[in-house]
């Protein structure tokens, strides 16, 4: 399987998929669906719907991923692309500006590639037109001339697979949403699940790590490969200077806190957001954009990243007046909790 990148495009889809802290990570990724860990009931789907498609001798069906940043998206499409020996074209949703940058990258596809469009839910509506029947019926229609005597004419494209990455299937539109065949919804994963990651990766990059010292990784990486990952880089750069190189759980355990990363997996954005929706603003509720602004992060990084995972530990609640802070969260920031006249 090779991965091709349009060269118009290449800067621009490198920044948007892959970030320099993070370059190391492909040599991580796993490459086949046995590899890939966790993610059971997506995994058993696509197994299926990949073999039929390829008893068929036929292209796969559109694939819409879904959920938070860092929980294998783009590595599943690798996955998927390889699994049905096809090549892979990655853009990304900012990335097509125009209608034509579409249409050039349909063009070239040959029969059965994958394209992945990563951040779909960012395409522009005039782009978004010439998917639909790109997607459904294999055609671009395409407009020649202006005014009075444009006409438009109907170009065949090859069968592809088109595969789509969000972290909010919420803000596509339905006409685009329903033309995906697959749409799978990725989870956090489990600390058990995030163990086997963390001994994978370790294993790969030849770091020596106890089982003791895994779990504690593992179990603050807030359900999230990529921060895992990260952490455990993190970790073996203390593990070199204070123990000779492997990662026991004190190694972790001290390295952890030296990030400042809590026995849940918080960090110091995470604690900050808490405290300010208990102390700046009674527990809540509280607008995200208030709680941006009053905290200095940007609202789309504390609603796609940061919300996630506080809501998965039931530490935040999302109301239609606003964000609450839950009675648990109080407790682990060790603020006496006095009730709250909104529903917890
Ligand atoms: P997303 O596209 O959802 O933001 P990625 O696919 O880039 O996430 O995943 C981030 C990193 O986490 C990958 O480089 C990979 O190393 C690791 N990873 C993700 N999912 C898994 C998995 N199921 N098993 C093992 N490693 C994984």
């Amino acid at each position: 399987m090779a991965i091709e990148f349009e060269k118009d495009f290449e800067e621009r889809i490198v920044t948007s998929t892959l970030t320099g802290e993070d370059e190391g990570e492909v040599s991580l990724r796993p490459r086949r669906l046995e590899e890939y860990i966790g993610q059971s009931k997506a995994k058993q789907n696509l197994a299926v719907f990949i073999e039929a498609a390829r008893m068929r001798g036929e292209s796969l069906d559109h694939v819409l991923l879904y959920g938070p940043p860092g929980l294998g998206k783009t590595t599943l499409v690798g996955i998927i692309a390889a699994e049905m020996g096809v090549s892979i074209r990655i853009t990304s949703g900012p990335a097509i500006e125009k209608s034509g940058d579409l249409a050039a990258l349909l063009t070239n596809l040959a029969p059965g590639d994958v394209l992945f469009i990563d951040e779909i839910h960012r395409l522009n509506r005039s782009v978004e037109e010439v998917l639909y029947p790109a997607m459904e019926d294999y055609a671009l229609d395409i407009i020649i001339g202006k005014g009075p005597s444009a006409r438009s004419i109907r170009l065949d494209l090859p069968r592809f697979t088109l595969i789509g990455a969000t972290t909010r299937a919420g803000q596509l539109s339905s006409p685009l949403r329903d033309r995906f065949g697959v749409q799978l919804r990725l989870e956090m994963y489990s600390a058990e699940e995030l163990l086997q990651i963390t001994q994978r990766s370790a294993g790969i990059l030849g770091i020596p790590i106890e089982p003791e010292g895994a779990m504690e990784i593992a179990m603050r990486s807030r359900g999230t490969p990529r921060v895992c990952n990260r952490i455990l880089k993190r970790v073996r750069d203390f593990a070199q200077v204070r123990s000779q190189g492997v990662i026991t759980r004190e190694v972790a355990d001290m390295a952890l806190s030296a990030l400042e990363i809590d026995s849940l997996g918080l960090d110091a954005t995470d604690r900050r957001m808490l405290e300010s929706i208990i102390l700046n603003f009674g527990g809540g509720p509280v607008g995200l954009e208030t709680l941006a602004a009053t905290i200095g992060e940007e609202s789309v990084t504390l609603e796609d990243v940061y919300e996630p995972y506080l809501m998965q530990i039931g530490f935040l609640n999302r109301t239609p007046r606003g964000r609450c802070a839950t009675k648990r969260a109080y407790d682990h920031l060790k603020i006496p909790f006095l009730g709250q006249t909104e529903l917890m």
